[in-house]
């Protein structure tokens, strides 16, 4: 049954939000960037929300160490950093940056693939602690994928992909989700003591996406009424994790 469940959120997380971006590419240019902004502010607060409210607490309680607990998320932020600096980890979609440039498509495709397959441990991780868990995981997976699609897609249409290409190759690098939500079932079924390293070392990556990569993207707006909307979304976030996991 857990496997089940775990199946259906990996293909929510990877295949279904790759689709959903893929649809949302049919709404007018100005509509699009609306939706992106707005979501990946939502995304940002779920983001922080999982991880503060709902991994780290989870890990100090089995572990019983809040200091190799936070030392862990720790050390995954630097790693997440240090990894950024030598593959395009995620791609940015704003056409000043550097990297939109001079990013080769491939690069672009790899690290997404990386950054999926880490998802993909990330949700199966959390179905490991509790279903409920899982649930929250998978939708706040699936509220930065959305944005993070469409940026890619973007990049690769400008590198001169097709709109049928560039969802196939999307839907490969999605893929690695999969891999990795289902490689780490085998190994978390036989050592689920890993399961409280495996929840900190997620936080880093969810408060790196967010605070990295998120909240630069959020700061492009500066006009005060953009920047109250973006606050309230992701205090949303935040509310709504903390809401589901009181349910
Ligand atoms: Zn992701």
């Amino acid at each position: 049954m857990l496997l089940m469940y775990i199946l259906i959120a990996l293909m929510l997380g990877s295949v279904g939000s790759i689709l959903l971006a893929s649809a949302l590419l049919l709404l007018s240019k100005s509509k699009l960037e609306l939706v992106s902004t707005y979501l990946i502010s939502v995304a940002g607060g779920t983001l922080l929300g999982a991880a503060f409210l709902g991994m780290i607490p989870k890990a100090i309680q089995v572990l019983q160490k809040p200091e190799l607990a936070l030392g862990l998320t720790l050390s995954g932020i630097i790693l997440f950093f240090v990894v950024e600096k030598f593959i395009l980890w995620r791609s940015c979609g704003n056409k000043e940056c550097e990297r939109y440039n001079s990013a080769s498509a491939p690069l672009i495709l790899l690290g997404d693939a990386l950054h999926n397959f880490i998802d993909g441990i990330i949700i199966t991780a959390a179905f490991f602690t509790s279903v409920e868990f899982g649930v929250i995981v998978t939708l706040t997976v699936f509220a930065h994928e959305i944005p993070q699609e469409l940026a890619d897609f973007g990049v690769l249409i400008h590198n001169g992909y097709s709109k049928k290409k560039a969802l196939k190759f999307n839907l490969i690098s999605g893929l690695t989700t999969l891999v990795g939500g289902l490689l780490a079932y085998v190994v978390l079924e036989t050592a689920e003591r890993l399961i409280p390293f495996v929840l900190s070392f997620s936080a880093a990556s969810f408060i790196y996406i967010a605070l990295a990569d998120l909240v630069p993207q959020m700061h492009s707006k500066t006009k005060l009424t953009d920047s109250i909307i973006q606050l309230l979304l992701i205090l949303l976030g935040v509310l709504i994790i903390y809401l589901i996991k009181r349910v």
